[in-house]
């Protein structure tokens, strides 16, 4: 482990391979490849942390605690906002490394997804200053309700959208007063990094903010079993949330979840079908790797043909291909193995007799592409309807009243999002209620509002996220209680 000045070029941009420890660049001796998406090939040897770099991170981020949390939610607005600035102004730097590091299309990534980083931590500082401690009384006291700063973090992000991920678990936390090590995923560990320039640049006294590289039963076990830490915030697939919660557990340290997907998109014969089809068509975007999609088509059978007719020829206009190019829609999976996991799911449902009505099979532009696939299952019992594929895959099935609709909206173990088309107010109100998820959209999909609480039901996650339920997660609340006039 030695300090460093390391450089590697990616897409035109100078970004660290190294930790960022203690407002230091760190290296390791050991280090793990990044391969880009795009044409697989390795952008990047990655600095590999193991207990010792982890111990010093966290080590940092207890250092730097106490002085952090004292400067009250208004003493650390500015920073935030500083850093909000600096993403803002490096926004096409950072869209450009994430999108050479996992591949989500360029345009979105400039138009939008840096910067609801950048919104992420100056909503959060604002959100964190603006907080007005409840007091009432009872009982003859005179109660109050107050925030601490719960003590260092460990936030554990996927790969499928690491910078906004990043942000948006780090801002609340920062806000709130705790200390951060963050761990990014090791298939795209690069915006973060940059990330870690921003922060120096933004004059984060050092240990605020920590960033270490690794891989996850390694690096990331390590981080989550460390006893100094006061909180555990992940993102990722339920099997690693269960590994986390043990460990959290272990030290009795809270423990916020947010997991995978299998949301059902419903749609009914009173909806716009053409536009329920084209958003419908649109959950192959970013290659069906996002957590919130509605992969489970389920449309009333008096719309099944009108719907299918239409959502063909939206698919039909996808263009796989580059996802620097403004005409590309859908970009490649991440990486050869999770290729080969989505493969492996359309191989056992092929095999199980399942009824492929499209794609099923690499596309030829490129390692990493895979076509997207409909798949009209036997039963809904399938493997592909009951698990989360992370793919360009979804399957579709037919329903014949509201009743049905929300039996097969709820019968997997996941429940994080849902999609409803219809046009009747009564009716989204039904479903909006019935569908057990975290969040329901009604003839829209993936607008999201900071403050309203985020995240999952079942194995789709524990806890809350999302404007004050995040800085309460950050935060130990206390009660203060004073006899009534017994003080002046
Ligand atoms: P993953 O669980 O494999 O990895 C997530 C992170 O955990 C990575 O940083 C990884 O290095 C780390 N990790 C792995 N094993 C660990 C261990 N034993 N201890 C500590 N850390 C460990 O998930 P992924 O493949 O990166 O991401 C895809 C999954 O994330 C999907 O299930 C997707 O639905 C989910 N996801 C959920 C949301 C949400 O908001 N609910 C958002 C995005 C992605």
């Amino acid at each position: 482990m030695t300090e460093t000045t390391n450089r590697v070029s990616v897409a035109g941009v100078e970004v660290s391979p190294d930790h960022f420890i203690n407002g230091e660049r760190v290296a390791s001796e050991r280090t793990f490849e990044d391969i880009s998406p795009i044409n697989a090939e390795v952008v990047a040897e990655i600095s590999h942390a193991g207990r010792e770099e982890v111990d010093l991170a966290v080590n940092a981020a207890h250092d730097a605690f106490p002085e952090w949390a004292a400067l009250g939610p208004a003493g650390r607005l500015p920073y935030l906002h500083r850093l909000a600035e600096l993403i803002e102004a490096n926004n096409d730097r950072l869209a450009a490394v994430e999108n050479a590091d996992m591949a989500m299309l360029l345009r979105s990534l400039k138009a939008r997804v840096i910067g609801r980083g950048a919104r992420n931590y100056r909503s959060y500082a604002d959100l964190a200053a603006s907080y007005e401690e409840r007091d009432w009384r009872s009982q003859g006291t005179w109660n109050r309700v107050q925030r601490m700063p719960a003590g260092p973090a460990a936030v554990i992000t996927p790969w499928n959208a690491p910078f906004m991920l990043s942000t948006w678990k780090t801002a609340p936390a920062l806000a709130a007063g705790c200390t951060v090590v963050l761990k990014p995923a090791e298939w795209s560990p690069l915006s973060c990094s940059l990330l870690g320039d921003l922060v120096a640049e933004a004059e984060f006294p050092p240990g605020v903010f920590n960033i270490v590289q690794g891989i996850g039963g390694e690096a990331g076990a390590a981080l989550v079993s460390h006893p100094l830490l006061r909180r555990v915030s992940f993102t990722g697939s339920p099997e690693t949330g269960r590994l986390i919660g043990v460990e959290a557990a272990k030290n009795l340290v809270p423990f916020t979840a947010e997991l995978g997907g299998k949301g059902p998109f419903i749609v009914f014969e009173d909806a716009d079908i053409g536009a329920a089809a084209k958003k419908a068509a649109g959950q192959y975007d970013d290659a069906g790797q996002v957590c919130l999609a509605g992969t489970r088509l389920l449309v009333h059978e008096s719309a099944r043909d009108e719907f299918l007719e239409r959502f063909h020829a939206e698919v039909d206009a996808h263009v796989l291909g580059d996802p620097r190019e403004e005409a590309t829609t859908i970009s490649p999976l991440i990486h050869p193995d999770h290729l080969e996991r989505v493969e492996g799911f359309i191989e056992r449902a092929r095999e199980s007799g399942e009824n492929i009505v499209r794609g099923g099979c690499r596309s030829e532009v490129g390692p990493l592409f895979y076509e997207p696939t409909l798949i009209e299952p036997t039963s809904n019992d399938a493997e592909v309807v009951q698990n989360e594929v992370f793919g360009p895959v979804l399957t579709f099935q037919t329903f014949a009243d509201e009743d049905e609709a929300i039996a097969l909206a709820n019968s997997t173990a996941y429940g994080l999002s849902g999609i409803v088309y219809t046009s009747s107010m009564g009716r989204a109100e039904r479903i909006g209620r019935g569908v057990r998820a975290g969040v329901v959209w009604v003839n829209t999909f993936l607008v999201r509002d900071l403050t309203s609480p985020f995240g999952g039901i079942g194995v789709s996650g524990i806890g809350r996220e999302g404007g004050d339920f995040a800085l309460d997660f950050y935060s130990d609340l206390k009660t203060l209680q004073i006899l009534d006039g017994s003080v002046r």
